[in-house]
Formats: C-alpha cells, structure tokens, sequence
C-alpha cells in the first residue's frame, strides 16, 4: 500500500488523533452534554477569528458559510463590490448573480491582491456601494489581499467587509475585530485540519444589523436561525456531530499552541518552498505571494498532467494544479494544519525526482537544501 500525502491546499491531511476522535461513539445533539461542546467550541471559534463576534458553524462546505454571509448581508436596497482576482473570487459574483443582488465585478489581474487603494477607487466611481466581498487568500493563484488596509476603507466609509478566509483563518494573522472584518469564513478542510463537511462565519454587530434586517429567501443558510439558536448553545437542524468532536480536538490544540506560533511555522514552509523553487529555476507564480499556499510556474518542456501523474501514482503526493485560465500552467503545494517541515521536504524531494524524470536540468537536491537551509534556521 502506498503512503499517500496531501500536499493539496483543501482538502488537507487529517491527524491520526483526530480521525479517532471522530470514530467515537455517537452523541445526540438535544442534550445537555452537545450544548457544552456548542458552548465550548464557540469561544475556542473566537480566539481563532480573534473577535468576540458570534461565530456561526454549518453543516456544508465553505461555500455554505459564504453564501450564508453574502446574501444575508446584501439585501434589496444594498450594493457590492465584489473583487474578482481568482476561481474562487469568482464563485462570489456568481452568488450575487444567482440571488440577484445588485453588485459591481472589480476584476484584478490573477496573482495580484486587492489593497485599500483598489476598493477607495471603487467606492469613489460608485457611491452605492455599502458592501466589500474578497478572498483573503486566493487559493487559485496563492495570492494574498490586504485585510487590514482594506478594512480601514470599508469602516471610514461605514461600508460592511465580508472576507472569504477559507484558505487564511488559522494559517495566517486573520485579525477580525482590530481589521473591521464584518464576515469572516472558513471551513473545516484546509487549516483546521479536518474532513470537509464544517463551514464557519464569525459576524460583527454591524452585519447583524443588516441580516436581521433583510428578508432575503433562504432556509438552511440563514444565519437569524443560527444566531437565536446560539443564545441558548444550541442548533437548528441535526449538526454535523462527529466533525464537531474532531473540531474540538482540533480548536482546543491551536489555542494551546497558540495562533502565534501556527502563523510563524505557516510563514516559514512557505519561505523554505519558495527558496527551492528559486533553487529549481521554478518561478513563483503570484506577484503577491501568499504563506498558506505556493504556486510555482511550470517551466518550459515539463508537461504539468504527467508531473501530477507521476508525483501521485510513483510518489504518493498529491499536489494541485492549476483552476480556470491557469490550468496546465502552474503547481500548487500547501502550508496548512498537519504539515511540518519534514514534510515539506519530501514533497520538494519529490518534486525533484519527477522534474528530472521528465529532462529537467537541475542540480538534484538544490531544492531540497535550499529548504532545508530555511528550516534549520526557522525550527523552534
Ligand atoms: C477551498 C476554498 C473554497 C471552497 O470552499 P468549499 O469548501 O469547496 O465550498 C472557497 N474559497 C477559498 C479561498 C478556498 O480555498
């Protein structure tokens, strides 16, 4: 049997004593001892966001939070701006577009990151606009946005800022009271090192305002259900009870470590992979470069499906490609939750192996110890 090794930037890899966790008997969600877990994992949920906001679990994807988030906070007689620098940026107009809210498309060149000056400008050319929606980090082409310049924009001119965090929370400084997020999401299957099936949205006061306000046309995703629900610890339809056994596992470890801590390890597996991409003559994809994800250009002569190919079916790395127009064109590798630098030099090891079975020329090994080289120094 092959070790298989998910390098993929969600779903991630899954701790052993997590997977156990899970495995646990079942619990009913209507007692007294679910209502201690919703309790506990909600203010384990706000250390994570770093806010003292009602952060909201649905059974979905990410997707659902995000939904969740958007069109609660867009009802009619409300207009966003919604910056489009990637796939998944994109998925954000096209919730717009299926509920009809009214919006503006901000298209950024992929690779790059929004920052203040970019929503100034729009807001500027279009004073209508009371919402901002982006993705921290923009998993497609692993670039990152400015949050926090970004947010002292939205909040000078009142506006509400809803974050798309999914690749951000828990792997890099998501700072949601001190940047003015309104709407924070993630989900379960990248930082936080769990199966998919959780999705997570931490909301300001403000955002309340305008959700309680609204009467848009949804069900399960409507975060009023979610909020009246959590004033007594509970929930409005049947949880997703052995995810939340794994979450608590999960978020009870991050606060022991410390969030701190988890951003600096993020920071410096991204450092080390980009020094052995440079050492490989890979070029690293965005022009904003991200620490939860790296995204390296395919160089000239190496066919992008059969690296894959290889890297999976002769190595056991999974790693991802590229989404929409750069599909074929770069590679991705993760930074997040369960991965160490012991890791990460496999994969680059990997890598190695693949590019030269492929003609590459390069000095086998350079990539492997120009990370290691990072890693000796970075190592607490
Ligand atoms: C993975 C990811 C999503 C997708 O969420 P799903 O869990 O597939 O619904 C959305 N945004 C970003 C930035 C992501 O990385």
């Amino acid at each position: 049997m092959k070790k298989i090794r998910l390098f993929t930037p969600g779903p991630t890899m899954v701790p052993e004593e997590v997977l156990l966790e899970m495995a646990r008997p079942m619990e009913h969600h209507r007692t007294a001892i679910y209502k201690e877990w919703v309790r506990e994992a909600h203010g384990l949920l706000q250390y994570l966001f770093q806010t003292k906001a009602t952060c909201v679990t649905i059974a979905g994807s990410g997707t659902a939070a995000a939904e969740a988030a958007i069109v609660g906070c867009c009802p009619p007689g409300h207009k966003a701006l919604v910056i489009d620098n990637g796939k998944f940026a994109e998925r954000w107009v096209k919730v717009c577009a299926a509920f009809g809210i009214a919006h503006t498309r901000l298209p950024i060149e992929w690779g790059r990151g929004a920052k203040g000056t970019d929503v100034s400008k729009a807001m500027d050319a279009d004073p209508k606009i009371d919402t901002v929606i982006l993705v921290h980090s923009e998993t497609s082409t692993a670039a990152l946005s400015d949050i926090a310049g970004i947010g002292r924009v939205t909040r000078d001119r009142g506006a509400l800022l809803i974050v798309d965090g999914i690749t951000a929370v828990g792997a890099i400084p998501c700072k949601m009271d001190e940047w003015g997020v309104d709407a924070y999401i993630t989900g379960s299957q990248k930082a936080l090192m769990l199966p998919p099936g959780l999705a997570f949205v931490a909301v300001s006061d403000r955002a309340w305002e305008r959700i309680e306000s609204g009467k848009m046309p949804m069900l399960y995703n409507d975060l009023k259900a979610y909020r009246k629900s959590l004033a007594e610890w509970d929930v409005p339809y049947t949880p997703a009870v052995s995810l939340v056994r794994g979450l608590l596992w999960v978020l009870r470890g991050i606060k022991e470590r410390g969030l701190e801590s988890i951003w600096a390890e993020t920071a410096m597996l991204a450092r080390g992979t980009q020094a052995a991409a440079e050492a490989l003559g890979l070029k690293v994809f965005p022009a904003d470069p991200v620490d939860s994800v790296t995204a390296m250009v395919v160089p000239q002569g190496v066919d992008e499906g059969a690296l894959r190919k290889t890297m999976r079916g002769k190595y056991g790395f999974q790693i991802a490609g590229g989404q929409g127009e750069l599909k074929g064109k770069i590679i991705r590798f993760s930074h997040m939750g369960y991965v160490d630098a012991f890791d990460t030099i496999a994969v680059i090891s990997a890598l190695e192996m693949t590019l030269r079975g492929q003609g590459y020329k390069f000095s086998l090994g350079a990539g492997v110890s120009a990370a290691q080289a990072v890693f000796a120094e970075g190592m607490k």
